[in-house]
């Protein structure tokens, strides 16, 4: 099987579906990549980015739910963004 020039759908770079990659592929009944390597890991990387580090979280000023980018501490207050901002310009002026 030769390589196989594809144009990722993304970028519209062509990128080599290898021979190799052709075979992992086919093994795993797996269809032809649609996006050039450089695309599919900044869609990886996105993905981890806005799956990984979120925390639901109940602001314990306002109430309102908010999603941070930190695990909020047992027994802690935790602040949504506005109030945590307003607490910190708070102590700014103080
Ligand atoms: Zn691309
Ligand atoms: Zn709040």
């Amino acid at each position: 099987m030769p390589d196989i020039e594809i144009p990722c759908i993304q970028c519209k770079e062509i990128f080599q579906f290898t021979e190799k990659e052709q075979e992992i592929f086919y093994e795993r009944n797996l269809m032809p990549p649609q996006r050039c390597p450089q695309c599919r890991g900044k869609k990886a990387g996105q993905a981890q980015a806005e799956s990984g580090s979120k925390f639901e979280i109940v602001c314990d000023h306002c109430g309102k739910h908010d999603k941070v980018p930190f695990q909020p501490k047992v027994g802690r207050p935790v602040l949504c963004k506005d109030c945590y901002n307003a607490s910190r310009s708070r102590a700014r002026v103080a």
